[in-house]
């Protein structure tokens, strides 16, 4: 029997950083108490007027740009009509025949090469409240308004996914772009990215698509590409028995891995969309648009590629300090830091030194949460510190004991080796007269060099490097070896 052919699309709704929400002055807080964010508009309150958010909608505008969306010119919100006891008002305004950006895409990467997943749109909306089930006595479901009017963006993909982990890729990716221009936090559990995954499977060769089901309640990496495999396998056993996919929405149930269905699938027009004539249409014009491109910040890939370029970093290398927002403006600011203190050093050499030093010392003490970081030190600190190695005074291995004091003292790198004597071994006389001990005791590894073994030099800068604790001028000691050992 031929195979199946996995289709996917996904809709995305990722909250927008606005301090208020999309059509009041409510704060969007995360973790306030009940209620505490609520007013006459967000509450649904009959004659409360909406008033769009600027800022909101212009952070959906960057989103639009930064994923090669057109920007409308006139765009319009609209009225999506269901009943549900998070939606207090019986309608949701949204987007539907006028979004505000259209004809994106994001370029993932699949088997090494680059493959375009079309966005068919990104339309404004507000989120809904929350229900609460089995709260207090038990029995009663209450509803939390703080989420209510929060303004979101729905990123809607083309079915151009053809399986789990293209779909990863993809959300991946969306997730660390929204971060970067900070429009969207990232935060999977705390619901600020929720993804819900469409997923049909058709012969393969057919260009026609086969019937979906629409997954929900999906809030991890892990758990898009786990519910997906499972839905995938299900429809085949569907298929192979005989059976018709039904179009349907359902949910992923992590504790036994398997998605169930909830009901059947919504069409548009159960929802009587129409234009809300609360709002005026949304007029963005050319040079507005322009103004919102320019002021875009630099994308995660074109920084990864220039890093690469200018700043001596490996593939590897600047994947790992793009992982966060913060990590990254750490590590360019150290760069920079390091490239103006020390002589000479050229921005690459710069680059490469921070860059090792950030990932093998740094990054374990640093903790992120959302789009927010800690660091143990701030960066000019570790340029500080790094300026001392470069020009001699302490070696590498030294410069990780003074870090490790610096992280626990908070003191400058300069001051810790001041007090502490952790300043390399630059004497002449001392650091020879420690390799001559060191030769001393080893005659015969001073025979097996002078027979041509050199090789065994390294040996040597070991031992005389453990002999003074690490604090030897590593080029010195080499040096003044060679000399003695090249002496006939
Ligand atoms: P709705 O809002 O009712 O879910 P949309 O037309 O907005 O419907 O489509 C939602 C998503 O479903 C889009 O991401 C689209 O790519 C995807 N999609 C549509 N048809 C299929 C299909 N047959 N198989 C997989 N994904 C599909
Ligand atoms: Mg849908
Ligand atoms: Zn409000």
């Amino acid at each position: 029997m031929a195979g199946y052919e996995p289709v996917i699309g996904l809709e995305v709704h990722a909250q927008m950083r606005s301090r208020t929400k999309l059509f009041c002055g409510c704060p969007t807080d995360y973790g306030a108490p009940p209620n505490e964010h609520t007013c006459p508009v967000c509450l649904g309150l009959p004659g409360a007027l909406p008033v769009p958010n600027e800022k909101a909608i212009e952070l959906a505008v960057r989103a639009g740009l930064a994923l090669g969306c057109q920007v409308a010119p006139h765009s319009r919100f609209a009225r999506k009509n269901y009943f549900y006891p998070d939606l207090a008002k019986g309608y949701q305004i949204s987007q539907f025949e006028l979004p505000l950006n259209e004809k994106g895409h994001l370029d993932i990467e699949v088997e090494g090469e680059a493959k375009r997943i079309g966005i068919t749109r990104i339309h404004v909306e507000e989120d809904a409240a929350k229900n609460l089930h089995g709260i207090g006595s038990g029995a009663v479901t209450l509803v939390d308004f703080n989420r209510a009017g929060t303004p979101l963006i729905e990123i809607v993909s083309e079915p151009d996914l053809r399986g789990a982990d293209e779909a990863e890729a993809y959300l991946k990716k969306l997730r660390d772009i929204l971060m970067f221009i900070g429009v969207n936090d990232g935060n999977l559990e705390e619901g600020s990215f929720r993804c819900d995954a469409n997923v049909s499977i058709r012969p393969a060769g057919q260009t026609e698509l086969g019937t979906r089901a629409e997954l929900k309640n999906i809030n991890s990496f892990r758990f898009v590409k786990k519910a997906i495999e499972h839905e995938i396998a299900r429809q085949e056993g569907v298929l192979q028995g005989g059976g018709e996919v039904v179009q349907e929405t359902r949910t992923w149930l992590e504790a036994q891995n398997k998605t169930v269905s909830m009901r059947g699938k919504e069409e548009a027009h159960d929802y009587r969309y129409f234009p809300d004539p609360d709002l005026p249409p949304l007029a963005f014009d050319a040079k507005r648009i322009e103004a919102l491109r320019q002021a875009l910040p630099e994308l995660p890939e074109a920084k990864r590629a220039r890093w690469q370029k200018d700043l001596g970093l490996t593939e590897y290398d600047a994947g790992v300090l793009s992982a966060h927002p913060e990590v990254a403006k750490y590590f360019e600011a150290a760069a920079e830091a390091l490239a103006k203190r020390a002589d000479k050093m050229k921005a690459s050499e710069a680059g490469k030194k921070v860059g090792n030093f950030i990932q093998s010392e740094v990054l374990r003490h640093v903790s992120t949460d959302g789009l927010s970081a800690t660091f143990p030190v701030g960066p000019s600190a570790v340029a500080g510190l790094l300026a001392v190695v470069e020009d001699g005074t302490i070696n590498g291995k030294i410069a990780k004991k003074v870090f490790a004091t610096m992280v626990d003292t908070g003191k400058s790198a300069r001051a810790i080796i001041d007090e502490g004597g952790f300043a390399q071994v630059t004497d002449k006389g001392a650091i020879e007269d420690e390799v001559r001990r060191v030769l001393e005791a080893n005659p015969s590894q001073v025979q097996q060099y002078k027979g041509g073994k050199t090789g065994v030099l390294g040996f040597f800068v070991g031992q005389v490097m453990k002999a003074t604790q690490g604090a030897a001028n590593p080029k010195m000691v080499n040096e003044t070896l060679k000399r003695l050992l090249d002496a006939p």
